[in-house]
């Protein structure tokens, strides 16, 4: 079978969650034994979200081989479960990056260097990328951005080529739009649906199937309507209603035969029906939880949820897991003091100190460990988290009151979390940080190796700081210890204290590898411990 190529684009609005109905496709198709993978195309100009503030573009996604994505990417693989890479994002920067560093290297000489067809043809080179390792049977393409948009508009034409270049048979458009209900009116309306497909067909891009965002069902006339105003065939418009929980997307698009509709339209045949028993066994225990368990997730983003994206999903699974609702109650660290913390975190059976960047926030985040250590209640740092419970450490049981990160204070004269020994040289700040998969090796008898049931591991990093090791010996001394060392390198990735019932920092992320089909093991774990906390 040749590879199968399936483009997704959207209209009407953003946010309508194309990556969602992206990841559920693709869900639906490898439960049929299909090899499936997306790949989602910015129209942004940065060369990826990795210099971005999270308040702009939600959290970065870090893959194994060390791509800072977007957080679609963690939409996919906690679907699919199945590991992206550098190829699956690619942004207009991208894109232009390598035209015009081509061009400084006379690839065109003689030519003049243009939209149409250089930068097209460039896209296209990379949208059939994946498809040409012969490592998939489908690559799903999500355009990032709305139908319409300046911006994506050479996304689309470079669609609009490759439908005409390849054999009908390999490749389809499925648009996503909104219907939205006009409570006045009591009643569902199509018109934004037909211009954005108007749109769509005007840069030449014909839609082979229409999804239908909805909050009320799409009767048949409503279907007949839709399918007569925009060319598409009856049967081929699909809805979508809003769900209290992603993960029941990829039944209800079975439901709508999607996956049935793709799979004839692609002229793939003889397929098994979808194999999803564990699937369905997460949403049955999603859905029906024994007890519940409130945990802190302190942070200084707060204000925007997808800024903590995979950790917020990482606790879905692993409270599945445990047949227990987690109620995450995010705690912006700017507003922690020695006056309120017994108020904002006493109610609490876990605290999770979260990642971040830059001097906000920090103090805050140093009273919740201090109070998660001193009152035992169950700890879990990650990375900037995992640095903090060193940092507080220093200042309260070693008794180095003005020890810091050198990301804080550079001029300290405890430098416990230091600037890596690379890093030190670095200027550059796009891609120079400490990035992707890295084996780690678990201490024997430690409580992370009990969690993880095995002594090597691998992990993704983000982090430009590490650990100072020289201050090792007295922090063991004292009960904090290192029971995670990379083995190549040597460098602290796992820091606990056996003392208390469960108090973990880790310098990777978790959260970027938990999926609901195999929870990540510290999440699972801690949220265990916080119920027996609870108890
Ligand atoms: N800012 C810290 C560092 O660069 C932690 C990064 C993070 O939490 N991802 O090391």
């Amino acid at each position: 079978m040749n590879t199968k190529y399936i483009f997704v684009t959207g209209g009407v609005a953003s946010s309508l969650g194309k990556g969602i109905i992206a990841a559920s496709l693709a869900k639906l198709l490898q439960a049929r034994g299909l090899r499936v993978t997306i790949q989602k195309f910015d129209p942004y100009l940065n060369i990826d979200p990795g210099t971005l503030n999270p308040y702009e573009h939600g959290e970065c996604y870090v893959t194994d081989d060390g791509a800072e994505t977007d957080l679609d990417l963690g939409h996919y693989e906690r679907f699919l479960g199945v590991s992206t890479s550098k190829a699956n994002n690619v942004t207009t920067g991208k894109i232009y990056n390598t035209v015009i560093t081509k061009e400084r290297e006379g690839a065109y000489l003689g030519k003049t260097v243009q939209i149409i067809p250089h930068i097209t043809d460039e896209i296209k080179r990379r949208m059939l990328l994946l498809g040409k390792s012969g490592k998939f049977d489908i690559i799903i393409t999500e355009i990032g951005g709305t139908v319409g948009d300046m911006e994506s508009q050479p996304f689309v034409e470079a669609v609009r080529q490759l439908q005409w270049e390849l054999p009908e048979e390999d490749c389809m458009t499925i648009h996503l739009t909104l219907v939205p209900f006009l409570s006045a009116a009591k009643e569902l309306k199509t018109k934004p649906t037909q211009h954005s497909v108007q749109l769509l067909q005007q840069s030449g891009v014909h839609p082979d199937i229409i999804v239908c965002r909805t909050e009320h069902p799409l009767g048949a006339d409503i279907r007949r309507k839709v399918a007569q105003f925009c060319n598409v065939k009856p049967g081929h418009v699909i809805q979508s209603m809003d769900e209290n929980s992603i993960y029941k997307v990829p039944l209800r698009m079975q439901e709508e035969k999607l996956d049935e509709l793709v799979a004839k339209h692609l002229h793939i045949e003889n397929l098994p029906e979808p194999e999803l028993s564990s699937w369905i066994e997460f949403i049955n225990k999603l859905e029906n939880p024994k007890k519940e368990v409130d945990i802190a997730l302190v942070g200084k983003y707060v204000e925007l949820q997808d800024a903590y994206k995979s950790i917020l999903e990482s606790f879905v699974h692993a409270g599945a897991a445990n047949e227990c609702k987690v109620h995450v109650h995010t705690i912006s660290s700017e507003k922690l003091s020695e006056q309120n913390i017994a108020e904002k975190l006493g109610g609490m059976s876990g605290i999770l100190v979260a990642p971040g960047f830059g001097v906000r926030g920090l103090e805050g985040k140093i009273l919740a460990v201090k109070y998660a250590r001193e009152q035992g209640i169950p700890f879990f740092g990650i990375c900037l988290g995992m640095q903090m419970c060193v940092v507080e450490f220093a200042r309260n049981v070693l008794g180095y009151s003005t020890a810091a990160s050198s990301e804080e204070d550079p001029k300290t004269d405890f430098p416990v979390i230091d600037l890596m020994e690379d890093q030190k040289s670095t200027t550059i700040k796009g891609g120079t940080m400490r990035l992707g998969a890295y084996e780690c090796k678990l201490e024997k008898g430690s409580l992370i190796h009990s969690i993880y049931g095995s002594e090597i591991i691998s992990e993704r990093h983000r982090h430009r700081y590490e650990f100072n090791s020289s201050y090792l010996p007295e922090f063991e001394k004292a009960g904090l210890v290192a029971t995670g060392r990379n083995p190549q390198t040597g460098l602290v990735e796992v820091v606990e204290l056996p003392s208390h019932p469960f108090f973990v920092g880790v310098q990777f992320h978790p959260e970027f590898k938990s999926t609901p089909e195999h929870p990540q093991p510290i999440f699972k774990a801690f949220v265990a411990a916080a119920l027996k906390h609870k108890q």
